[in-house]
């Protein structure tokens, strides 16, 4: 068993993603389908402040990988908090 943190946060990126389904296929407990056909996190309704469990960061890495557009952006940190706590000023 590998102990080496990986990125733990993600989003996907809708203005690139060009709805292919790869990063579903690749990690079905993290990436669903929004209304409009796109891809979304499902873990924190794709805020990306909520951390990926330790046993599916093999599949975001999968996913990462297979997305042909970049889309799936992975961080070790939280995107939104800093977002979030400029919108509240
Ligand atoms: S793999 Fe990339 S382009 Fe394809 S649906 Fe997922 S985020 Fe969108």
């Amino acid at each position: 068993m590998s102990s080496n943190k990986k990125y733990t946060f993600t989003l996907v990126d809708k203005e690139t993603c060009i709805s292919c389904g790869a990063c579903q296929m690749a990690a079905p407990d993290i990436f669903g389908e929004d209304d409009d056909g796109l891809s979304f996190s499902l873990i924190d309704d794709n805020k990306g402040i909520k951390p990926i469990p330790e046993d599916l960061l093999d599949d975001l890495e999968d996913a990462c990988d297979g997305c042909p557009t970049e889309s799936i952006l992975v961080s070790n940190h939280p995107f939104s908090a800093d977002a979030v706590e400029q919108q509240a000023e």
